[in-house]
């Protein structure tokens, strides 16, 4: 059994996380502040002896006398509503708590995983996206408190293996969708579901032929406990996500149709540095993870979505 700690555990991912890495046999302990998580997500981990909820801002620093083999640091409000809410809070949040959760490692001898972002990769020149490639983000747009920090907070992780030898791992998120998203996450797979089964008008933003690729929780829970998993010397980064590549018009018309809604889709302003295309490249995941690869289509994740939406 592992002492596990995970930050940001009472939020969409971290909570699927925390049930899968308990389900295995581990101790874990999640730490959060609630920001964005949801304190009956921790309920239902509760039942397992074995899990511990810990309330606890990341940008302080955490000390403990338990033991903690690996640290999964995934606290950050992840939704642009959310992460623009407070953009000085944000950007401490992936700075400090990088050190912080660095610190911890440290003192623990631990591995420690970042979930950086897609985002690293901006408004991309290069389609689809390697890890080779840097990116083409802008360092004073209303997105920049959410893709700097986590820019940042890259650097502070290869910086703490280069120069204090920690065992670190970096991987970048591609758009994740599933089950335990809020009802006010405000992303755009939970709006137009919400929006689809009320039978009010779907709000795309622009002209909808903006690309992302939106993978499954499950695809991305698998790909993260693989990546803690890899030889000390592999630290990443590298980009889980999953390559299908969908308009925002074409993700409207899947859940009008999925979910036999009256909807209609109306078009509403494009925030400022939306980026017009996403798409990992996912050779490096495939090769270092054991031919880690998406399994969840679209069409099937959605349908999973939209029954726990109904289920609420
Ligand atoms: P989420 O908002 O559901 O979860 C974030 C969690 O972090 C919440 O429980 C929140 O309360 C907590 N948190 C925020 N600030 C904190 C702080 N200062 N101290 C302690 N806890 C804090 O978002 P999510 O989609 O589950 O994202 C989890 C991680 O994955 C984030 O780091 C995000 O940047 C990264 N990520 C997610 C996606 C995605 O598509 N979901 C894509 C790329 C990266
Ligand atoms: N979007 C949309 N309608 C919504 C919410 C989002 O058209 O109700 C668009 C948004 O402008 C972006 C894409 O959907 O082009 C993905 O947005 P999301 O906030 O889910 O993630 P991110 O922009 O961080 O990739």
């Amino acid at each position: 059994m592992k002492s596990i700690l995970v930050t940001g555990g009472a939020g969409f991912i971290g909570s699927h996380l925390c049930k899968r890495l308990l389900g295995e046999g581990n101790r874990v302990i999640c730490l959060d502040n609630y920001f964005t998580g949801s304190e009956s997500l921790m309920r239902e981990l509760l039942v397992y002896p074995n899990f511990q909820s810990v309330e606890h801002d990341v940008t302080i620093p955490y000390k403990t006398t338990s033991a903690i083999d690996e640290i999964y640091n995934l606290a950050c409000p992840a939704s642009p509503i959310h992460y623009q809410y407070d953009p000085i809070k944000t950007i401490k949040t992936s700075i400090l708590g990088a050190i912080n959760m660095l610190e911890l490692a440290q003192a623990h001898d631990a591995r420690i995983l970042q979930a950086s972002t897609s985002e690293v990769y901006g408004d991309p020149f290069i389609h689809p996206q390697p890890e080779s490639y840097w990116g083409n983000v802008n360092t004073i747009g209303i997105r920049s408190c959410y893709d700097e920090g986590k820019r940042a907070a890259e650097t502070l992780f290869m910086d703490y293996h280069r120069q204090n030898k920690l065992k670190i791992k970096i991987i970048r998120i591609f758009n994740t969708y599933g089950p335990n998203m809020t009802v006010h996450d405000g992303r755009v797979v939970s709006n137009f579901i919400i929006q689809a089964l009320r039978n009010e008008n779907i709000t795309v933003y622009g002209d909808g032929r903006q690309t992302r690729s939106f993978q499954y929780v499950d695809d991305l829970v698998e790909g993260m406990v693989r990546m803690m998993a890899t030889e000390d010397s592999f630290t990443g980064p590298v980009n889980l996500g999953n390559p299908g590549e969908f308009t925002m018009v074409e993700l409207a018309e899947h859940i009008i149709r999925l979910t036999g809604s009256r909807s209609e889709i109306v078009f509403r302003p494009l925030p400022s540095d939306d980026p017009k295309q996403r798409k990992p490249d996912i050779t490096l995941a495939r090769e270092k993870l054991g031919g880690w690869y998406p399994s969840v289509p679209l069409e099937e994740g959605l349908k999973r979505t939209i029954r726990y939406f109904q289920s609420l």
